[in-house]
């Protein structure tokens, strides 16, 4: 059996693969592009596994851009990715994020918001007044973690990821990409070029453009080909609870000094998650039951005191794709290996930074002048120990 030959090849055929793809198929209908995905259910992808969460309230001037980008496009999202007359339906709900500060970091949530005023976001600044009027439920009992204020951004919200993931596969599919089940083992690579990727099957798929798109498994495809990426595959857990009091109206994304956060979820649940230095590192997709009642059910009840009568509906747990240099993605050519693409490393904010990611890869691949210049979240930074500086991650 000869090779099969394609113009492009992406590995990881979740948010940023699809999105990737439609852009590309999109640009120019006559590329011939695969989509490499081990597992087409997306048992365990992070997009999938995600708190789907999409915010202004960044403090890099990218990162803020990016989203406002990926508002637009997902505001529009069911007309833009129709096939054959069907809207996906990824029910965007614009309910707001609430970033609260202590004092110390005041400073720093002032300058970002004005940042983000200048580019035209909503956010503002609210006391404690303004968010106990808002949302009743919210710091009734003791002071919890100093808080002396929030960021509000009612244009964030959350949407089902797991619709967006389909909407870019079905659309890029019917722009004439073509979705491969398999594993790709090995990036073929000679003489600093890449040549293609070879499967678990044995078969070897042949293109001088492979796009890294796997995620929290970015750094083990690249090291096949001798790359070596800061890219650690980390366990966030994520809690649902069926609390007695229910609120009245949607609770916001609220996130605490801490970097403890909750939110409402349909079906009138509360979820929650809290990143922790301690998470393990390595492919475990165990959540823990004692996590959530040592320390999670406590943490919220200390901020909505209302909620200490509650049940642990389910719990799951996914990986960050965590970049160890900056926690910021890692967008483009790796220096040292042409062709070879990286849209990789976005922590805890890939899903919403997927729009313009899969843009971006695409107009650099087809020599294009780029829409939004992300030249900073450049691969050649890991090589020069570069990293960026943005306070907003989570
Ligand atoms: C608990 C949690 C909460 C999060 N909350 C948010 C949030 O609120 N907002 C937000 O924007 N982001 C959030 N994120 C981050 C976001 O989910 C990710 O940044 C984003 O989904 C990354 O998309 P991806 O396509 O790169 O990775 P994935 O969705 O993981 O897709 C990668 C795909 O590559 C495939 N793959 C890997 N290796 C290979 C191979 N060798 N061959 C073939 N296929 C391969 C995998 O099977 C997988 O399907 C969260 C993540 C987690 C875990």
């Amino acid at each position: 059996m000869s090779d099969r030959i394609y113009d492009i090849i992406i590995v990881g055929g979740g948010v940023m693969g699809g999105s990737t793809a439609f852009n590309l198929m999109r640009s120019d209908p006559k590329l011939k592009v695969a989509v490499v995905e081990k597992d087409p259910t997306y048992e365990f992808a992070s997009s999938t596994l995600s708190m789907a969460n999409v915010r202004t309230q960044f403090s890099l001037k990218e990162n803020i851009l990016i989203s406002q980008y990926a508002l637009g496009v997902l505001d529009n999202f069911g007309p833009e990715m129709a096939v054959e007359g069907e809207e996906p339906d990824i029910s965007f709900r614009h309910e707001g994020n609430l970033f609260l500060y202590d004092q110390a970091g005041r400073p720093g949530a002032e300058a970002g918001l004005a940042l983000q005023r200048s580019l035209g976001c909503e956010a503002e600044w609210w006391g404690l007044d303004r968010i106990r009027e808002r949302f009743p439920l919210y710091l009734a009992g003791e002071e919890v973690e100093g808080i002396v204020g929030g960021v509000w951004g009612p244009q964030d919200g959350h949407l089902d990821a797991y619709a967006v993931v389909q909407g870019f596969k079905s659309k890029a599919r019917s722009l004439g990409a073509e979705f491969i089940k398999g594993e790709a083992v090995r990036v073929l690579a000679q003489a600093g070029r890449v040549e293609g990727i070879e499967l678990d099957s044995g078969e070897k798929l042949k293109s001088g453009v492979v796009v890294n798109c796997a995620g929290a498994w970015a750094a083990k495809l690249a090291a096949t080909a001798g790359v070596e990426l800061p890219i650690d595959p980390t366990k966030r857990q994520v809690f649902a609870l069926d609390t007695t009091v229910k609120p009245e109206g949607p609770l916001p994304l609220t996130i605490l000094p801490s970097g403890f956060y909750f939110r409402t979820e349909t079906g009138d649940l509360i979820l929650m998650g809290w990143s922790l230095e301690e998470d393990e590192v390595g492919f475990s997709f165990t959540w823990d039951r004692d996590r959530f009642m040592d320390l999670m059910w406590p943490k919220l009840a200390s901020i909505v005191p209302a909620f200490d009568q509650a049940k642990l509906v389910r719990g799951w747990a996914g990986l960050y794709a965590v970049n160890t240099l900056d926690g910021n993605a890692i967008l483009g050519q790796w220096p040292e290996l042409k062709g070879f693409y990286l849209a990789n490393g976005f922590s805890g904010h890939g899903l919403q930074q997927s729009p313009a990611v899969g843009r971006y890869i695409s107009e650099l691949i087809l020599g294009r002048s780029p829409s939004l210049d992300l030249s900073i979240f450049d691969p050649a930074r890991i090589l020069e120990d570069r990293p960026i500086g943005e306070s907003g991650l989570v």
